[in-house]
């Protein structure tokens, strides 16, 4: 499950984005003080958002947000501001947010922006965490038994392939260098020539490409490597 941290002090608001985020498939955790706040993703490390009101009883949300990047972490953290507190952005920034949200805000607003901020955490390797799957188009890769399918169709991948399947779908819609793939796939020792890379990725490509001759899913980067992305 995808879980969000939600810290507002206002219940009507709170339920409010609870609901709107329960309906686009994320597990809301809620906290109405800051120290709950912290607390909570103790408890889950497995939140990658938090949303997080600035105007709070106690501690506010700009130093909610100074004490979770001082504990290391890396969470995409998004700031609910008041219209009047326009300023308020700069200091989020500042604190460490990624992002704010002013309020009154539209569900569509919130959920698109939790969206983006979650794909740029690396939501989909804690979804593969929680559940052993990645999945992307067509495809379905179970990263406890190392296994593809497309189209719910089983896939037989050597574990070379399965890595570099792996790689790409941690990494979809971004180049990644042929040197890039080698050090992530083969390890760094790896001294061998950079063909391998482009060797496995044909093989790769008559194994899951719709027409092998025109590659859709493994595109070329002319010159630099491949992506993943359709
Ligand atoms: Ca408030």
């Amino acid at each position: 499950m995808k879980k969000v941290l939600i810290l507002e002090d206002e219940s009507s608001i709170r339920s409010f984005v609870v609901i709107n985020l329960k309906r686009s498939g994320y597990e809301p955790v809620e906290a109405e003080t800051g120290e709950q706040a912290l607390e909570e993703l103790k408890k889950n490390p497995d939140i990658r958002v938090a949303l997080l009101d600035v105007m709070l009883p106690d501690i506010d949300g700009f130093e909610v947000c100074r004490r979770i990047r001082a504990s290391g972490s890396k969470i995409g953290i998004i700031m609910l501001t008041a219209k009047s507190q326009e300023m308020d952005k700069v200091t989020g920034l500042m604190t460490g947010a990624d992002d704010y949200v002013t309020k009154p805000f539209s569900p569509a607003e919130l959920t698109a922006r939790i969206d983006a901020l979650y794909r740029r955490t690396g939501g989909s390797e804690q979804d593969e965490a929680a559940n052993g799957e990645l999945v992307s188009g067509p495809f379905k890769l179970n990263t406890r038994n190392r296994t593809l399918e497309k189209n719910g169709e089983r896939i037989r991948l050597t574990q070379i392939e399965y890595s570099i399947m792996k790689l790409f779908m941690d990494n979809a819609g971004k180049a990644l260098s042929r040197e890039d793939i080698l050090n992530e796939v083969w390890g760094r020792n790896y001294f061998g020539e950079l063909k391998i890379v482009d060797v496995n990725i044909r093989r790769l490509r008559i194994k899951i490409e719709d027409d092998p001759t025109i590659p859709s899913y493994i595109t070329t980067v002319w010159g630099y490597g491949y992506k993943w992305g359709f």
